[in-house]
């Protein structure tokens, strides 16, 4: 339930109310807009009456949230979210591109790439430390080599790095290590680790479950921000379908649905969505164009050798040729790239 109170309510009537639906078992999360001020409740709602609290004077209306995420709703939080971290933005009017391989495979492979990408105009560096492989005969990673590699590139290129955490096992390194903690498609369930996710300081990257809805993808980032954690990016990376020919179908109406649903940033993966590099450079386009806050590319230096998804891949030069269209579309768009 939502509680929308009417223009300049003293602070202590908003108190008194506040105090009410507490000692009636509901948590009350408060937002501030530039116009209006909200109640947003959580809990058990059921023992509180809306006659009673519509008849108060300082009350403009109420709503019923009848989805089951709250704090990640729109109605909970009427503005984008917007994420700063050192010098960069993500959400709002900016749209924020990171990119680099799936794989860190060498110092020299990443400081190379890092180079390259901010060049063309990157604000941010990918690259797998630990990688969630299907087969476990495949490269698995390179650990916590990776880990130092992708600090090093981030020293040269200030650009702030983001890596995959596999597990919970791991997060102290990465929250000191990492300055966005990806969470893949396979661990968008992992409840235990998104909940330990929920108590740190540091912004994740939540990518959609192989087969999840909006829904889940939703309900996985509520999981996170119930714990106190609310800088979240959400990343469409494709569903599975029963088309074969790309690697997963890139959902793009889930973009504009998510903005309206919800006021967390969301980004879109054109990489892992299709499998195929060539696909690559329209997606991203496309994911723009329907609103994306930003998007993630696997970008490689060299990828007919790269240790893990050369297929879905594409070549700094191609990366560069791509940031002009992209920065056509954004000015298109109204958006900061
Ligand atoms: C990745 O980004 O490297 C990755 C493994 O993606 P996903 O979790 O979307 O499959
Ligand atoms: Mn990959």
């Amino acid at each position: 339930m939502i509680i929308i109170m009417q223009p300049n309510v003293p602070e202590i009537e908003i108190k008194k109310i506040k105090d009410k639906l507490i000692k009636l078992g509901c948590e009350v999360n408060e937002y501030q807009s530039q116009n209006y001020r909200i109640l947003g409740l959580l809990g058990d709602t059921s023992k509180i009456d809306p006659g009673l609290i519509k008849s108060n004077r300082n009350v403009d209306k109420i709503i019923f949230v009848n989805e089951p995420y709250k704090k990640v709703n729109r109605l909970f939080h009427p503005e984008d979210t917007i994420i700063k971290l050192l010098d960069k933005t993500i959400g709002g009017d900016h749209v924020a591109i990171i990119a680099g391989p799936c794989s860190v495979e060498s110092e020299e492979q990443i400081i190379d790439i890092a180079k390259q990408v901010k060049k063309s105009g990157a604000s941010f560096l990918r690259g797998g430390a630990f990688k969630p492989r299907t087969s476990p005969y495949s490269f698995q990673g390179m650990g916590n080599d990776a880990l130092n590699y992708l600090k090093s590139a981030r020293e040269i290129t200030g650009l702030p790095i983001v890596s995959e955490l596999l597990s919970i096992n791991m997060l102290d390194k990465f929250i000191e290590d990492v300055d966005i903690i990806q969470i893949g498609a396979r661990n968008m369930q992992n409840y235990d680790l998104l909940k330990e996710l929920g108590r740190i300081d540091k912004p994740i990257l939540l990518k959609r479950g192989l087969s999840a809805t909006i829904e889940e993808l939703l309900m996985a980032a509520e999981y996170i921000m119930a714990g106190g954690n609310e800088r979240i990016i959400l990343c469409e990376r494709g569903i599975r379908t029963f088309e074969t020919y790309t690697r997963n179908t890139l959902d793009l109406s889930a973009i504009p649905i998510i903005k309206k649903k919800s006021h967390l940033p969301i980004i879109v993966d054109p990489s892992h969505a299709t499998g195929l590099w060539w696909l690559v450079e329209p997606l991203a386009k496309a994911a723009i164009a329907v609103g994306a806050d930003g998007i993630m590319i696997e970008v490689h230096n060299d990828p007919s050798n790269a240790l893990c998804d050369g297929n879905q891949s594409i070549k700094t030069e191609r990366f560069d040729t791509l940031m002009n269209s992209l920065r056509e579309i954004a000015r298109i768009e109204n958006k900061i790239l």
